[in-house]
């Protein structure tokens, strides 16, 4: 199914307005926002008394000393994930409190084969309420971590369609401006939209400068031509002091990043093998244009961000165990 067409589709229960103006709704307004309010000082309290262990990985010393400090909870997640590789019932459960949701849930997991014969921890360990996979919790932890909770932010999300565009705006959209965009293709101008959805290409962004206090992402900055433009962009539309958050996989044992493809004269150049990856809007999924190594922190840097550290959020109450890294970038520019 191309875009398109999955917008045709889609686009009453995606664009459905939550706002509507008439007196129920300033009621159900009222309640929306007291129910956040409500939601996010549930989470408040959550965040106090897990005593999770925030340490920002700057470098590889960094993350090896991470592994020491973290070294009982990596144990228990491999056991977790033998467990759900020669697990008879199915799915394997899990109780636990969702960060999003803020409420105790059982996470199912299931075993994952669509990458790899491994399980991938980083991709189950779903809340049955919100939907969202360990990974996304895990970014959901540091948006409350790394934000300020008493202010109202500006924040640029590139998702729209998904269950964290969903929870983005339960969690946060009482108190903060959120625009929210999908990549639609390729012969669209930023700022355009289609069936009430903005497109935005990371690349060249339809934003003024000095715009947001966060950009967030989840698993695109891999599917860019251009990270080195996309960086830059970020970094124009961001104020001062704002943040990129976003989780990009990287490959901790490699120190240089490796280019699978590119664009040159308006054709994609393949250099590698293609790498396709889900997309919520595509059955022909997403071209993986990068394996980050470590030098994306130096990417971060040319691209002008004075502070860029990687989180990998470890914790069996919140659903996060995972025995490989689930790295959440943050830069600070
Ligand atoms: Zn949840």
């Amino acid at each position: 199914m191309d875009v398109i067409k999955f917008l045709e589709k889609n686009t009453r229960s995606i664009t459905r307005p939550v706002k509507k103006m008439c007196k129920w709704a300033y009621y159900d307004m009222g309640l929306n926002v007291a129910h956040s309010r409500f939601v996010n000082s549930r989470i408040n309290k959550i965040i106090k008394s897990k005593n999770v262990k925030y340490i920002k990985i700057r470098n590889k010393e960094d993350y090896y000393q991470f592994e020491k400090e973290q070294s009982e909870l990596l144990a228990f997640s491999r056991k977790y994930a033998l467990d759900l590789k020669n697990c008879l019932k199915y799915p394997l459960e899990y109780s636990g409190v969702c960060i999003s949701c803020g409420r105790k849930v059982k996470f199912s997991s299931e075993m994952l084969y669509e990458y790899s014969q491994e399980p991938m921890l980083s991709e189950t360990i779903v809340c049955p309420k919100c939907g969202l996979s360990n990974r996304v919790r895990q970014l959901f932890y540091i948006l409350y971590r790394e934000l300020p909770l008493n202010k109202k932010l500006s924040i640029f999300a590139l998702e729209r369609v998904t269950p964290f565009y969903k929870s983005l705006e339960s969690n946060f959209g009482y108190r903060s401006k959120i625009i929210a965009s999908e990549f639609l293709g390729g012969d669209l101008k930023s700022g355009e939209v289609v069936n009430g959805i903005l497109h935005e290409d990371a690349t060249s962004l339809s934003f003024e400068n000095n715009s947001f206090d966060a950009v967030v992402s989840n698993h695109v900055y891999e599917h860019v031509a251009d990270i080195d433009k996309t960086l830059s962009e970020a970094y124009r539309v961001l104020k001062v002091g704002g943040k990129v958050i976003a989780g990009i996989p990287i490959d901790i044992k490699k120190d240089k990043t490796f280019v699978r493809a590119k664009i040159e004269d308006g054709q994609i150049v393949y250099l590698a093998e293609k790498e396709i990856h889900g997309n919520p809007l595509s059955d022909s999924g997403c071209l993986c244009f990068y394996n980050y190594g470590w030098d994306l922190f130096e990417k971060f840097k040319k691209a002008g961000f004075k502070d860029v550290y990687l989180l990998n959020i470890l914790s069996k109450e919140l659903g996060n165990v995972c025995d490989y890294p689930v790295a959440t970038f943050v830069a600070v520019k």
